[in-house]
């Protein structure tokens, strides 16, 4: 009997292809088993076997497959189950999937490129013949295509020797790499060099005679280290001394101390776990008594605790539970750039068990990640890793923990596979028989509402650790302070104030801008005209510390124009303000206080949100100004003050959930405040402070905000109350987008109604010279989501018969907000 594979190859196909393979193959093969197929007239690709049959296709006339890849499965049933979810839930193809849940490295075909791995010396004498060659061809040429290695092989059947070569860390697969290693830089201070001898320090003491605190902290630093026998760091000596850290700069500026830094190089680290979990105090320990109960019946368990409440103790202990089960764990964030943070928190309780697995890891990282994972092995029983890591090949996984659960980067917006990884982490659990933590201070809509449902357990924790009040928020009117000229550039008088004495008693204070709708964009005083991007409908930002004018959409940019490209007019000035305008005030306002920025640009470099956050965490700056990042969950010890400079954008962004974002937005930068002995305090700035939202906000009302914002979804026909599904159109012809998009508005209304809204065209309407339009799909919760998207499928596949609009690109969003 003939034999046949379905193999998963990773392009967008609607339908698997079917190939012919021998009875022996047929023997050895398994599902889950990387083949080398042939494609089209001349591609080769990896594909995954995903059906082991003896059916021939009827449309077409099964190739052979050219190669078997693996002797073992390298992706497991699983897997391939929450794949075929994925699939039909978010409306791609397995090859989507596919592409994204694999490292590249496992994903070779035509087009990969090669090149050798300078970080490892090889033992030439390991190497076979062929592969050999092509090591040595590497020497010669910075890279190799792979229809290069054919050449010089010649021969045909090449992923093999390269797969091989791979393994052997003799070459590496050619794509953006970031490194893992991250260097933290440890601020440590010490006496000057020229006190070093007994006459000069004699001379310095006498000196210092008068001034009495300084020589207090010259003779801590001596007696620090005198019992440490080991650099003092400054923050050490700063707690010793119970004085300012405004005493120590002094003497560093008066050249009596000087300051040195110190690599701590966490690669190199020792596996070994350095610390016993905390004993929970008594309301985390109700709240996790609840958790665990709630688990006995519920899949799902939303903890709601406010910020600083401890919640990631909480996890530690489930975690432990769930690793004396010999479980596995997953652990998703947001975020994993913002996180080192938590990664040495977690890696001094668990050790080695914790792996971090990030979509920017270098080929053989994320290589050696996903067969730890799959061999179940000792060093990767807790993942850790932002969205990308549901596709991990767990076998065993016992807990999943959401953390930061109503973030947005949680849902993929582009390419395909556009999921959102915290719903499918519930799926993914489900085929685990796993449970599910999410975790917010905030939480989202949709989690809130299937917590009242009863859909999920919930479980709240309104105390924060130490009991340490939640902070005071003051909302402050900036119309009222512009009437009573009571504002200096974006700093109202309240601010100042709040500012000088959290500064003044040696507290560190965070001001929050907006990203959205604060890019300063430039504009003729004369004609009014503003530069704009030539491949997308948006004017572009000023970017001052470049002096360049850049488009956020495409990248696109060019130096700062000295006139008007209109009229001529010298006269340009810029409108908006962004986190460099305000960083600049500050450093006027606040001359003798550090002012470092966190937004796109800074942390932009290798190490830029570690030297940030590093440098804030030792108190080498005084104000930190910042956009969004500021927001994800980070644990800073000496911040008293947060200013929200205008909290009117975000309210005003037109999206239906602009509200909840803000609610979310605020509350979480407030979060940064006192979160260790002192109450904190937040000032927002606002022209409208009786807005319903900054009411809530400031009383800590989120049940409020839960119910007035519900009762919006409900009259708007919103998510979590109605689901919707995203249409967009592109195409570089405005009429042909137009004209295709009217026909499939159409052609939905005939089955769905009303409950399909546009085509209309987003704020952006070109990006990258491609026009937009967008339209909307609304479902009600009583209507059947498979028979929807059954609908959807078969207009699509109607509309790609039209020769006309065969060239519209049509992209399909689930869920998309
Ligand atoms: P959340 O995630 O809820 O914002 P964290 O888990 O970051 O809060 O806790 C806030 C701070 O309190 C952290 O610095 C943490 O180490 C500390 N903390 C929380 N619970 C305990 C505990 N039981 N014992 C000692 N310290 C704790
Ligand atoms: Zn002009
Ligand atoms: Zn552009």
């Amino acid at each position: 009997m003939p034999n046949f594979v379905d193999v998963i190859i990773p392009i967008p196909l609607q339908k698997l292809f079917t190939y012919s393979i021998s009875s022996a193959e047929a023997d050895f093969l398994q599902v889950g088993v990387r083949v080398a197929v042939p494609f089209g007239k001349s591609k080769i690709y990896t594909g995954i076997v995903y059906r082991i049959h003896t059916e021939a296709p009827t449309a077409y006339e099964a190739k052979e497959i050219h190669q078997i890849l693996d002797g073992s499965p390298i992706v497991n049933t699983k897997q391939l189950q929450l794949w075929q979810w994925i699939a039909n839930y978010y409306m791609c193809t397995l090859g989507d999937i596919m592409r994204a849940a694999l490292p590249s490295a496992f994903i070779l075909e035509s087009e990969t490129l090669i090149s050798k791995n300078n970080q490892k010396t090889i033992d030439e004498s390991m190497l076979k013949d062929d592969e050999f060659l092509i090591y040595e061809a590497l020497h010669h040429q910075s890279s190799l295509k792979i229809h290069d290695v054919s050449n010089i092989l010649n021969k045909k059947n090449v992923l093999p020797v390269i797969k091989a070569l791979i393994e052997k860390e003799a070459i590496k697969v050619e794509e953006e790499v970031y490194e893992k290693y991250i260097p933290k830089l440890v601020r440590y201070v010490r006496l000057h060099s020229k006190y070093n001898s007994d006459e000069a320090l004699q001379g310095l003491l006498e000196d210092l005679g008068r001034a009495h605190k300084q020589k207090e902290v010259v003779l801590s630093l001596f007696s620090l280290a005198a019992k440490t026998k080991k650099p003092v760091k400054v923050s050490d000596l700063s707690s010793a001394i119970d004085a300012s850290s405004s005493i120590i700069k002094t003497l560093i500026d008066k050249e009596i101390f000087e300051v040195y830094h110190i690599q701590t190089d966490r690669v190199t680290y020792s596996g070994e776990q350095t610390e016993a979990s905390k004993q929970l105090n008594t309301h985390q320990n109700t709240a996790y008594n609840e958790i665990v109960e709630s688990f006995k019946t519920q899949n799902v368990t939303l903890l709601h605790g406010v910020t600083s409440s401890g919640k990631t103790e909480i996890y530690v202990k489930l975690i432990e539970d769930a690793l004396s089960k010999k479980q596995q764990v997953l652990y998703l964030l947001p975020e994993i750039a913002l996180t080192t943070q938590l990664v040495n928190r977690l890696q001094s309780y668990f050790g080695e068990r914790v792996a971090v697995f990030h979509s920017k890891y270098s080929t053989h990282e994320r290589v050696e990640v996903w067969n730890n994972v799959l061999s179940n092995s000792k060093k990767a029983q807790i993942v850790l890793g932002a969205r990308s890591s549901i596709f991990m090949p767990f076998d065993n996984l016992g807990l999943i923990i959401v953390d930061e659960e109503h973030e947005q980067s949680f849902k993929q917006f582009d390419p395909a596979p556009r999921y959102q990884a915290r719903d499918t982490a519930v799926v993914l659990a489900n085929l685990h028989k796993a449970k599910v933590l999410l975790g917010s201070a905030t939480p989202s809509l949709e989690s809130y509402y299937n917590a009242k449902q009863n859909k999920y357990g919930l479980v709240e924790l309104f105390q924060r650790f130490n009991n340490v009040l939640m902070p005071d928020i003051e909302l402050v009117d900036v119309q009222d302070k512009r009437k009573k000229k009571l504002m200096k550039g974006h700093f109202s008088d309240r601010l100042i104030e709040e500012m000088s004495e959290a500064l003044s008693e040696g507290y560190q204070v965070i001001l929050f801008q907006n990203r959205r709708g604060f890019s300063p964009i430039i504009e003729c005083n004369t004609c009014g005209n503003s530069p704009q991007c030539p491949n997308c409908d948006v004017s572009l930002t000023f970017h001052q510390y470049r002096n360049q004018l850049r488009c956020h959409y495409c990248g696109y940019n060019t130096t700062m124009v000295k006139n008007c490209m209109a009229c001529g007019s010298p006269e340009l000035d810029s409108k908006g303000f962004g986190t460099q305008q305000i960083e600049e005030e500050v450093k006027i306002l606040f001359p003798d206080y550090k002012v470092a920025r966190m937004d796109l640009d800074t942390t932009r470099g290798k190490y830029g949100y570690q030297k940030i956050i590093t440098a804030l965490e030792q108190q080498e700056i005084d104000i930190l100004v910042g956009t969004q990042m500021l927001t994800k969950g980070l644990d800073f010890r000496n911040i008293k003050l947060v200013g929200i400079m205008n909290a009117d954008s975000m309210l005003n962004f037109p999206d239906f959930r602009a509200h909840e974002r803000s609610f979310q937005l605020m509350q979480q930068v407030s979060g940064r405040a006192g979160r260790t002995k002192e109450r904190g305090k937040v000032l927002i700035q606002t022209y409208n402070p009786h807005h319903k939202i900054l009411q809530q906000v400031s009383t800590n009302n989120y049940a409020e905000m839960f119910k007035e914002q519900m009762d919006e979804r409900f009259n708007f026909k919103y998510p979590p109350v109605y689901k919707q599904i995203k249409i967009t159109l592109k195409h570089k012809d405005f009429n042909k987008v137009e004209t295709a998009s009217i026909w499939f508005a159409k052609s939905l209304r005939q089955v769905f109604k009303n409950n399909v809204l546009g085509p209309e065209a987003p704020p952006v309407a070109r990006i990258r010279n491609q026009f937009h339009k967008n339209i909307l799909i609304k479902i009600p919760k009583q209507q059947s989501l498979q028979k929807t998207k059954e609908a959807i499928i078969k207009i699509n596949n109607s509309f790609q018969s039209i020769k006309d609009f065969r060239s519209v690109r049509v992209i399909l969003n689930v869920d998309n907000f």
